[in-house]
């Protein structure tokens, strides 16, 4: 799966994703715009919802809303039955937004200001997933205050290495997020934790990556986290009930990447938890999974109109959308590849002969030469106005766009059984200067 699971080609050759023909989209819309598949995203939470079901421990799956966060989604998120993982007082406000239940939301964040505690203890956020131990006290001060009975996880650095992106690593020993277990801070954070009457232990949690094709990475995260549980029990007589292994699934960026299924990301699971609840003695309640990347990705593509198309001889052929990094901004982050298609011409891309094809960078519009939303991909001669479409932009790219050089954010429409409508508007130029004031003005 790369393109939404409606993704179809009609019989004019114009792609269509949920009943809606894209060429319509954008004479409606505008470019770029962000199509979502209303049914890739149901189709994804139902798959960790089946494939998760174990028979002996109970396991709550929450939808990473850092990947793709606003008030639709996380309607649609709640609808699904799913929880939540907020990581800013804006990503929780959102989440309340769209009428989500509090108790299904788990706040994180490594370094949630005082405020942000404050709002996440006045909406009654059901977890917070405490980063370290200054964050430690300053909530058990609050909620003692209060008179709140908090529940929360740690989060621990395990010291796993994903084989994925440096800046999508978390979990090794060095990382700036949680509780190292080699220098002793894990269990110090337990103890504390634990001995809190302001405070209820009910898990673990570690995230060790994102886009992880590799699933062993998993089956050593539950081995150390058990360890850990297991010392624990030994040094502090406590139980831990509950163990969250964060996020991370890979996801099919390019026709090459080969991530895993998330039936075999559950047969790793299901085995490890076997095996290590078995080694250490150990029967937990609850299990938690927070994907993000897995749920959403694959459910977005962003469409663009071709503009300039610049040809340097024997060197490179240009394409210039009217987006780029101000939508997309992965690629110069952090080399993160994708595909495209002519989302008008779709048959064309299969009836060129090979030899007849062009190699094109697809760049943006943006002031940088790193604007580029795919350095090299193979298509039949682009013209301006072609509909470009990118694939797999569902994840990580709404949620970090930007305005740089003044660029609108681009508008979000949900697509489902052949209708349309706007989840996001897009952005005037009078939303670029909404907050702006006159030189001396007070
Ligand atoms: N949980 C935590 C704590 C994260 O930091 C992240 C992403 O960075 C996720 C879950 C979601 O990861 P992914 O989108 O790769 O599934």
């Amino acid at each position: 799966m790369l393109l939404p699971i409606s993704s179809e080609i009609s019989s004019e050759g114009h792609l269509i994703i949920g009943g809606c023909d894209t060429v319509e989209l954008k004479k409606k819309y505008g470019t770029p715009l962000y199509i979502m598949d209303i049914a890739t995203i149901k189709n994804q939470a139902r798959e960790y919802k089946k494939y998760f079901n174990f028979p002996d421990i109970d396991v709550d799956i929450i939808y990473a809303s850092k990947a793709f966060s606003c008030t639709a989604v996380c309607e649609l998120i709640k609808n699904e039955g799913l929880g939540i993982d907020v990581s800013t007082g804006g990503e929780l406000f959102t989440a309340l937004n769209s009428g989500f239940p509090p108790e299904k939301i788990f706040f994180h964040g490594n370094n949630k200001s005082i405020a942000e505690i404050e709002e996440g203890l006045f909406s009654k956020a059901g977890y917070f997933m405490v980063d370290n131990l200054q964050e430690l006290e300053i909530l058990d001060r609050l909620c003692g205050e209060k008179k709140i009975k908090q529940k929360i996880m740690l989060r621990i650095t395990p010291g796993v290495k994903a084989s994925t992106h440096k800046y999508i690593q978390t979990g090794q020993v060095k990382s700036k997020f949680g509780f190292g277990i080699s220098g002793g801070t894990a269990m110090e954070a337990i103890e504390k934790a634990a001995g809190s009457k302001n405070l209820e232990l009910t898990g673990l949690h570690a995230h060790i990556g994102s886009q992880i094709f590799n699933l062993s990475s998993y089956g050593k995260l539950i081995e150390i986290m058990l360890k850990l549980i297991k010392e624990a029990r030994g040094k502090l007589d406590i139980t831990i009930p509950g163990l969250n292994i964060g996020g991370g699934a890979g996801i099919k960026y390019v026709p090459e990447d080969k991530p895993s299924s998330i039936e075999d990301f559950a047969a790793t699971v299901s085995g490890a938890l076997e095996k290590y609840q078995k080694e250490y003695g150990l029967r937990l309640e609850k299990l938690y999974l927070e994907p993000g990347r897995s749920i959403i990705g694959n459910a977005g593509v962003t469409l663009y109109e071709a503009g300039i198309i610049k040809e340097i001889k024997s060197i490179k052929n240009y394409i210039s959308i009217d987006g780029g990094m101000s939508d997309n901004i992965r690629p110069i982050l952090y080399q993160a590849a994708y595909t495209a298609f002519l989302a008008n011409r779709m048959n064309d891309g299969q009836d060129t002969k090979e030899d007849m094809k062009k190699h094109y960078s697809i760049v943006g519009k943006h002031c940088e030469s790193g604007d580029v939303i795919i350095e090299d991909i193979k298509l039949p001669p682009v013209i301006s106005g072609d509909l470009i479409v990118v694939a797999a932009t569902g994840a990580y790219c709404y949620s970090m766009a930007s305005n740089y050089n003044g660029q609108p954010k681009s508008s979000v429409v949900a697509v489902e059984d052949g209708k349309s409508w706007t989840w996001v508007n897009r952005e005037t130029y009078k939303d670029l200067i909404k907050g702006d004031k006159r030189l001396y003005e007070e």
